[in-house]
This record gives structure tokens, sequence and C-alpha cells, in this order.
């Protein structure tokens, strides 16, 4: 080993997840890591999950048998479709390249590194610079070391207007223009980590538009599909815009999509994802190539991806009464959140807590980013035992009836100080 190998400090969330965990008050509250909690802040199994589960178990399917290479077929094609939507051109027109992922990270991963080998931009030799990925500022932190690791740069697009608590378009479009043609733009797919602050519709036009015009590369992240609406085609609003306007409107040099279904099927230590290449135009002999990188890469580093998720995951996207019921599942903890939300703004209205809230009631998905200073944060947690991120990300999801009138008192508490 060399010498003085450093220690890292604990990875933020994992080491405030290990803070809440040592805290022996009874009342304390984890507002800390992205994942749902039901009304008694448990973890919660969906029943559409629960039903395939039950279906897998009694299938000739169910074995522990490796799966291929690029992953389990009927999960990889039933993906795509949840994406991009069933009557996709990009599925129908065979431009699509899809390979099974470790959920959403190991999507950023595989994509990273594939970009790394492959991707360069119009005007760059073959030998020049790797590209640069735009990340929003700010973003989800893995997002920065999951790049640098590859030895990608990264670089950041305004995004969250701290003084108005909205979104910076005129400093983002601005950054898309003056980028170098051909970079890489990470774009949230909906339901935006940290801030929960998606652009709307006419905005992700103007962004998209900008995009076409440097001829930048979309790499959509879709880790929150159906938690922002409970609509899986609203929460994929922006990526089919873009999907389906590729070759006409948009010319993009190609778009990727990085899908995780930790969260939006609640399997989030199973993981469960994918990585979804869209060429503008049919080109078998490239989506040959492209597959057969992306094959190697996952050969390389995990062999072939895990079985089990997949199946619970396919099972559920190809069986007509357990999709259903998964969008039923999507719809109760989507409004669920949007209900805790509101009751937090209720509350701290009702204590007429300095400052304005309502931008709480706006954002949406799993996470509000509440405006909280370091030093309020900082409070919550060592005086009233309320563990969110330092930078004020608060997850929703956390809050129940049961302490969210406590919450906002102790919010009130910090904020005045
Ligand atoms: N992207 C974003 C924006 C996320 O918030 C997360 C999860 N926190 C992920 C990707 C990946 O999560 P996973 O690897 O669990 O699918």
């Amino acid at each position: 080993f060399r010498a003085n190998i450093k220690q890292l400090p604990a990875d933020p969330l994992f080491g405030l997840k290990a803070r809440y965990a040592k805290d022996l008050r009874s009342n304390k509250v984890d507002l800390g890591i992205g994942a749902y909690r039901d009304d008694n802040g448990k973890p919660w199994i969906l029943p559409s999950v629960r039903l395939a589960e039950n279906m897998l178990q009694n299938s000739s399917e169910y074995n522990h048998e490796y799966l291929p290479i690029s992953g389990f077929p009927s999960f990889t094609s039933a993906a795509a479709r949840v994406i991009l939507g069933d009557d996709s051109k990009a599925i129908s027109e065979n431009k699509l390249v899809s390979i099974q992922s470790l959920s959403g990270t190991g999507a950023l991963h595989v994509a990273g590194l594939f970009l790394k080998n492959q991707y360069k931009s119009e005007n760059e030799s073959a030998n020049a610079s790797l590209p640069t990925i735009y990340l929003s500022n700010p973003t989800w932190a893995n997002h920065f070391q999951i790049f640098n690791v590859l030895g990608l740069k990264t670089e950041s697009y305004p995004y969250w207007n701290t003084s108005t608590k909205s979104l910076d378009l005129t400093g983002l479009l601005s950054t898309i223009d003056s980028a170098p043609e051909g970079s890489v733009f990470l774009l949230h797919a909906t339901a935006h980590n940290p801030t929960g602050l998606d652009p709307n519709e006419e905005q992700w036009s103007k962004i998209l538009d900008a995009l076409s015009k440097k001829r930048h590369l979309p790499l959509f992240d879709s880790a929150y599909q159906g938690f922002s609406s409970g609509s899986l085609a609203k929460d994929a609003w922006a990526v089919r815009q873009a999907v389906n306007n590729m070759g006409s409107k948009y010319q993009f040099p190609g778009l990727l999509i990085c899908q995780s279904f930790a969260k939006n099927v609640g399997m989030y230590g199973e993981r469960v994802g994918a990585v979804h290449v869209v060429l503008p135009s049919n080109d078998e002999i490239l989506q040959n190539a492209i597959q057969s990188q992306l094959s190697k890469i996952i050969r390389s580093e995990i062999s072939n991806p895990p079985a089990y998720g997949a199946k619970i995951v396919s099972k559920i996207l190809n069986t007509p009464e357990l999709y259903k019921q998964w969008e039923q599942d999507l719809i109760t903890m989507s409004s669920r959140i949007g209900k805790m939300r509101q009751e937090l703004v209720n509350e701290l209205n009702r204590l007429e807590t300095p400052g304005t809230w309502n931008h709480i009631t706006e954002q949406q998905g799993m996470f509000s980013f509440t405006g909280l200073t370091p030093e309020q944060v900082a409070s919550l947690e060592k005086d009233h035992g309320v563990y969110l991120v330092g930078s004020g990300r608060a997850s929703i999801a956390g809050l129940n009836p049961g302490n969210v009138a406590y919450v906002a008192k102790c919010i009130d508490a910090v904020v005045r100080g």
C-alpha cells in the first residue's frame, strides 16, 4: 500500500443516516435519505411488487440463473416503453439501444464510461479532449464523483436561484449557449434532486431548443418517474419531447437516458435500472456496435446484471393488472408526499414562521429545497433531532401525520433563532 492513504470524510447522506440511527431521542425525524416512507414512517413494499413476487415464484421463470450480459430482455424493452411511451417512434423505427444496469447509479457510470470511450463532439479530432459533462447547480452530489472517477470533466450550469427560489432560466440558457459545441448536459427528467424544482413545459422547450442549436448531447437522469405527478406520462414529458423531435426539430447528436426503478417501484436495494441510447436515425451497424461496447463494459465490471429485481419489474410492466396496480401505487406515494408538503406549509403559516414557504408546495417529487441555512439545519439536528442535509434539502417522504406538526414547530424555532 502507499504510505498515507487518506481517509475520506463519510458520504454526507450515509453519514447522516448513521448519526440518526445513533440518536436516542424518541421524537427524532429522518428527512435525509430519499426513500419513501408510509404514514407510519415505515418502508413500503408496493402492492404491485408483492403481487409480482407471488406470481414470479409460482412461474417457470423463477430461478437464480445468470442473466444475459445485456440483461433480462423483457425488462429492458418494457423499461424503454415506460420512459419513451408505447407509441414511441424511437422504438418502432428501431433507433434505440438498451442495456440493463445496476440501478440509476450504475446506469450513469456505464453512460459516462461509454461517452468517455466513444463520444466526441463534431468538431473535435479523434484524439481531442474528452467531453465535459454539465451538471445543474445544485445537483445530486454523487453525479460529480460518478463522472470524476472516470476522469471526465464536470462543469456546473445555473439552475436554482437562491433569492427567488425559482429556476435561473436565463443563466441556464446562457451556459448552454457558451458551452463548447457537442458538450454533454445532464438533465433531471423530473423531480429534480435536491431542489424539487422542475422546468415547466415552456421552459423545457427553450432548454431543448438551446441544446439543439449547439448540438449538445442531452443525458437524462430519470430516477423519479411517477413521483412528481403520479403519472408516468406526465413525468416523462421532457424526455419524450426531446426524443420524439430528434432528427427533425432537434438536432442532437444522440441522447442518453439513465433510468432507475429504485424509487418508483420501491426496490432500492435490488438495483434495477437501464441505460437507453437513442440515435438520431435508424442505423443497424451503429446500433450493433454500441450494443457491443455497452456489453463489454457490463461484462468487464459485473459480468451480468442482477436478476431478481429485473424479473419483478418485468412482471409488473408486462402484466396489465399489475401495471394498473403500479400506477395506483405511484398515485398513493406521490399524493401522500403532496399532502405532507401542504400540511407542512399550513403549519408554518399557522405558526406565522418568518419567511415565505409556498415554494415547498410548488416543488415536486421526493425533495424540497427548504431554504434553511446550514446553521439552521445544524440546530434542527442538534437541538431537535430533525435530520436533513446541510444544503437545506428535506426528504418530504420522511414526514407523516405523526411528525409534521413537530417538524414545523422545530423549523419555526430555528428560523426565529
Ligand atoms: N439520480 C438521481 C438524481 C438520484 O437522486 C438518484 C438516487 N438518489 C439516482 C440517480 C440513483 O439512484 P439508484 O442508484 O439508487 O437508482
